[in-house]
């Protein structure tokens, strides 16, 4: 059945066969069609996908390798009002940045699993040097939820939890009102738009705990800031923050 089945993909489809000559498994018959029927591309330079590639293609993802912080570069170094420390997994530059506008903007929430091993590490890393209660993702305004129908951050807060095993608690905080496109304004108007924008729903999520917040992007500090005020008003004895990328430092 199986040469059968190769010889007339061979005949068939050529590419496709030379695919899964090189895989064994039903299931990998059935991805073969599938990408048939709809080719797979990668999520950054659109060049189509070899079958033991996921999101993103292999020179792609060489890049992105590259450009990951090494312990020590990851560590943010700025004065934090509210934040006890901050860590950032990528500079905010090629493929990081097309990668996070594919899961925000085109909802390709699969695309989270090209970081999954870099974040693991750093989770990894950062959970081995303090014990926290809980992984907390930034949440967004609902208006925002609803039209892009899932949280960002909390794709990435799943995933620490997950290689860490601190529990996951979303829901735990709420954005209060939408704030406008961050992206062009100062450091001090993001500080005014985003004043006192997250409330803690439940205040015992908070009460001497020690919290690592999961963000996608950082750039001013002024969303983090802001959600660890919340949970240092209700008491949190430490709280940290896990961003994916960080925009270059300006003065
Ligand atoms: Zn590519």
């Amino acid at each position: 059945m199986d040469l059968l089945f190769s010889f007339a993909a061979a005949r068939l489809f050529p590419r496709i066969a030379v695919m899964i000559k090189s895989f064994a498994g039903l299931n990998l018959y059935t991805e073969a069609f599938l990408r048939l029927i709809y080719p797979a591309a990668c999520g950054v330079c659109r060049a189509p996908l070899e079958l033991e590639e996921k999101g993103i293609c292999s020179g792609c993802k060489i890049t992105l390798k590259a450009l990951r912080f090494s312990p020590e570069e990851a560590a943010i170094s700025q004065n934090f009002e509210f934040l006890d420390g901050a860590w950032a997994l990528y500079p905010y530059k090629s493929p990081v940045k097309e990668i996070i506008s594919g899961i925000k903007f085109l909802k390709k929430r699969w695309l989270v699993s090209v970081f999954a091993e870099d974040i693991s590490e750093m989770a990894l890393r950062i959970t081995g040097d303090t014990s926290y209660h809980a992984v907390i993702p930034v949440p967004i305004h609902r208006s925002r939820l609803i039209e892009r129908e899932f949280n960002q951050s909390e794709l990435i807060a799943a995933r620490i939890a997950e290689s860490s095993g601190v529990p996951l608690r979303s829901g735990r905080l709420r954005k209060r009102f939408q704030t406008p496109p961050q992206n062009q304004l100062s450091r001090q108007e993001r500080k005014t738009n985003l004043y006192r924008a997250f409330e803690l729903l439940k205040s015992q999520a908070a009460e001497g705990k020690q919290l690592l917040l999961v963000d996608d992007i950082f750039t001013t500090g002024a969303t983090a800031e802001e959600t660890a005020r919340a949970l240092k008003e209700h008491g949190a004895r430490r709280v940290d923050l896990f961003t994916l990328a960080r925009t270059e430092i300006r003065s």
